[in-house]
């Protein structure tokens, strides 16, 4: 396989290109990965090699620069964790247990799966609902809540026979979306249980429930419980929470009281966001403890010592120096390439960070960098970063009157 990468001064940028992998390679590798992925070490070699062809065109590092430190500067994480990542979240789908991550436990593993029943198009009659406020002889408040890590879900029924309340309290891994549609759902269970036929209005204020419902092929198993349940003598409303509409502000009382019952009244599954959220957390730790403990991209580890999927750095100039793979002599004799020195003299290390802050060669490009200078101020300030870019810049335009060669 061979990669092109358009990065050029003119063409992409190192965070446009990073922007472009995530959303769309990276998309594409992990969609097909179930098929393929059984992490051996062959198939982790293969791919983390493709992926760093593009961390050094994102980063614009030396070649030599370790996969390690390419993967922090860059801020993309090691592709093999998002392939098992990706291959764990299918199988959750598929229904499978999944006890474990990563050799961590996970407690929330029974995710929430969908099961496509198909329906003839001709079937399909999206419930209507409208934002208005009805007069209503007989209404169902709905709404779902979740605090302090609780979940309830509630409906009030004001109908022919007066008024009541149902309160359920759901799984603490529930998100307020579950909640709000559990209680749509309960309240047309109950609705078709006891009054079947009566004309009846049904209020949430919810929006992203009721568009979820009005979708016309909704992915989610709750979502379609509740469309079979609408017929001719239910309409959904859209209820503006918080003005002080006391059907509605009775649902929010009750749902929150129902968060507080000692036991869970239904399951449900963990949603598919935040399985991903949990195991996206322990593949971050994961590839902390990697960069704790490779041997490779010391010099970079000491600048950074966490990883973080926001950090970017795209210019080629400052990768050389954060990682210390740039052009200097003891680049070059670690290298094999050519046994020089810096002919200054001051017989130091004569590496990147020689250049940037003390090299007498490099001093008349100096101004703002000083000797005690340090990498982390040049990073947060693009005054001093401009400064590295036109001292190194200078170091590769004038290297044969700067580095001179030991016989
Ligand atoms: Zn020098």
């Amino acid at each position: 396989m061979r990669l092109t990468i358009a990065k050029t001064r003119k063409g992409l940028s190192g965070r446009v290109l990073k922007a472009l992998y995530k959303r769309a390679l990276e998309r594409t590798i992990a969609y097909a990965a179930p098929a393929w992925w059984t992490g051996t070490v062959n198939q982790c070699n293969k791919i983390t090699s493709i992926q760093r062809q593009i961390l050094l065109a994102v980063t614009g590092a030396f070649r030599t620069t370790s996969t390690a430190a390419l993967h922090v500067i860059s801020g993309i994480e090691p592709i093999d964790l998002i392939l098992e990542m990706e291959s764990v979240i299918y199988r959750a789908k598929q229904g499978e247990h999944i006890p474990s991550f990563l050799g961590k436990d996970l407690y929330q593993n029974n995710i929430e799966v969908f099961t496509n029943h198909w329906h003839h198009p001709g079937s399909i009659s999206p419930p209507r609902w409208s934002s208005g406020n009805t007069q209503a002889a007989f209404a169902i408040y709905t709404d779902g809540s979740k605090i302090n890590n609780q979940v309830g879900a509630a409906f009030c029924t004001f109908g022919p026979d007066g008024d009541g309340e149902h309160l359920y309290r759901l799984n603490d891994h529930c998100s307020v979306f579950q909640a709000e549609l559990t209680a749509l759902h309960q309240a047309l269970r109950w609705k078709k249980t006891n009054w079947p036929g009566e004309q009846c209005h049904i209020f949430s204020d919810s929006l992203s429930s009721l568009k979820a419902i009005n979708k016309l092929r909704p992915k989610n198993n709750l979502v379609e419980e509740v469309r079979n349940l609408c017929d001719n003598s239910t309409s959904l409303h859209w209820v503006k929470a918080h003005i002080g509409v006391a059907g509605n502000e009775a649902a929010d009382r009750a749902a929150k009281r129902a968060s507080e019952k000692p036991d869970i009244d239904i399951h449900l599954g963990v949603p598919e966001r935040s399985f991903r959220t949990t195991l996206r957390k322990l593949l971050h730790a994961e590839w902390q403890i990697r960069w704790n403990t490779d041997r490779n991209g010391r010099f970079t580890q000491q600048l950074f010592k966490e990883v973080k999927p926001s950090r970017c750095i795209s210019n080629t100039y400052i990768s050389q120096l954060v990682t210390n793979h740039g052009l200097c002599p003891q680049y070059l004799k670690r290298f094999n390439l050519k046994n020089c020195n810096c002919r200054c003299g001051e017989d130091t290390q004569d590496d990147v960070p020689h250049y940037v802050f003390s090299c007498p060669l490099t001093s008349h490009l100096r101004t703002s960098i000083k000797r005690d200078t340090r990498i982390s101020q040049i990073l947060a300030d693009r005054r001093l970063e401009t400064e590295v870019l036109q001292i190194l810049r200078y170091v590769y335009h004038q290297q044969d009157s700067i580095f001179e060669l030991v016989d």
